[in-house]
């Protein structure tokens, strides 16, 4: 994320725009631990007061409100059209996970939205920055999450499953013209020891091979299925504020917090499953490879920790 931040911000000074140099980011987003990283965190649970002064400090709008299984509202993106309208001349790129914000809440929103913000983009000189480092490799269901809404971003984050979680590896990715605009002015500045490990990158095609040779689509399909099965009973549960499933990501979101010290001891004691909620919220992103049996443990150990009450 760190190096899609600073792509950006080469690409709006190598075509004339050295004035725009801050993000507009949604509420509610993650996008890891470094510093620029954590600047377009959601500003409370991201702990920007604890880091005040040193995290640079960005533009925030609402987070896109209209869930993923529901009609699009256009009234959803009026935040976004006011931070635009007032703050245009100085926005470098708009930074958001598609589809899925996933540690700042396991949001699922409605795609359209990403169109829409693909047009607000493009009318006023601001690159689309998509992370899709949790939600790519087919997580939500499609290989991408920008595909639920056939937008391509200029500059697009990967991480997590590019190597199967076995080596550290990230890589970002850009449109020719952001790369050939960069190129044209300089080059960019970013270029670390251990950036592009051979060895990491053997890693990550070796997995990719794996993930396409597989029949991945039918898994998450199945795992989407599976996961729905176990999970929506809990709908009408004493405590609990929805249910939220799509591809191979299962939430339950509770109205309070959860106590998360008894509640992990609980999972591993009684249940046979490692969960690990956080916040108001129980979920898990199972590995494609997971069984329906798998599933099961799992869903059956999010039940119990509800209807036993041992989120207290
Ligand atoms: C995990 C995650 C990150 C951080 O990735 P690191 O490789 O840990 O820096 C960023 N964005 C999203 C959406 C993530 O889920």
């Amino acid at each position: 994320m760190e190096v899609a931040l600073k792509m950006a911000i080469q690409y709006q000074h190598a075509t004339g725009h050295p004035e725009k140099r801050r993000f507009l980011t949604p509420r509610g987003g993650y996008h890891g631990d470094t510093i620029g990283a954590m600047s377009v965190c959601d500003p409370v649970t991201g702990m920007h007061s604890l880091f005040a002064g040193v995290v640079p400090e960005q533009l925030f709008f609402d987070r896109p409100s209209c869930p993923f299984h529901s009609d699009f509202r256009p009234e959803s993106l009026a935040s976004l059209e006011d931070a635009f309208t007032q703050h245009a001349d100085q926005i470098a790129a708009v930074v958001l996970e598609p589809v899925v914000q996933g540690a700042g809440g396991m949001w699922f929103y409605r795609p359209e939205y990403l169109k829409r913000l693909r047009e607000l983009c493009d009318r006023y000189g601001a690159l689309l920055i998509h992370d899709e480092i949790a939600t790519g490799f087919g997580r939500t269901g499609k290989l991408f999450a920008g595909a639920w809404a056939g937008v391509t971003p200029d500059i697009m984050a990967v991480g997590k499953a590019l190597t199967g979680g076995v080596m550290t590896l990230s890589a970002v990715l850009a449109k020719d013209a952001i790369a050939e605009a960069i190129s044209r002015d300089g080059v960019f500045m970013h270029g670390p020891t251990f950036m592009a490990n051979p060895l990491a990158c053997r890693v990550a095609l070796a997995s990719l091979d794996v993930l396409v040779s597989s029949r991945w689509h039918d898994r998450v399909r199945h795992i989407e299925q599976e996961l729905a099965a176990g999970l929506e009973p809990l709908r009408t549960a004493d405590g609990v504020r929805d249910v939220r499933v799509l591809g191979a990501i299962g939430v339950v979101e509770m109205a309070e917090p959860v106590a998360m010290d008894n509640l992990m001891a609980f999972f591993v004691d009684r249940t046979g499953a490692w969960l690990r909620p956080f916040g108001r919220l129980f979920y898990t992103m199972p590995p494609y490879i997971a069984t329906g049996d798998d599933i099961g443990i799992i869903t059956t150990a999010i039940r119990r920790a509800v209807e036993e009450k041992a989120w207290r």
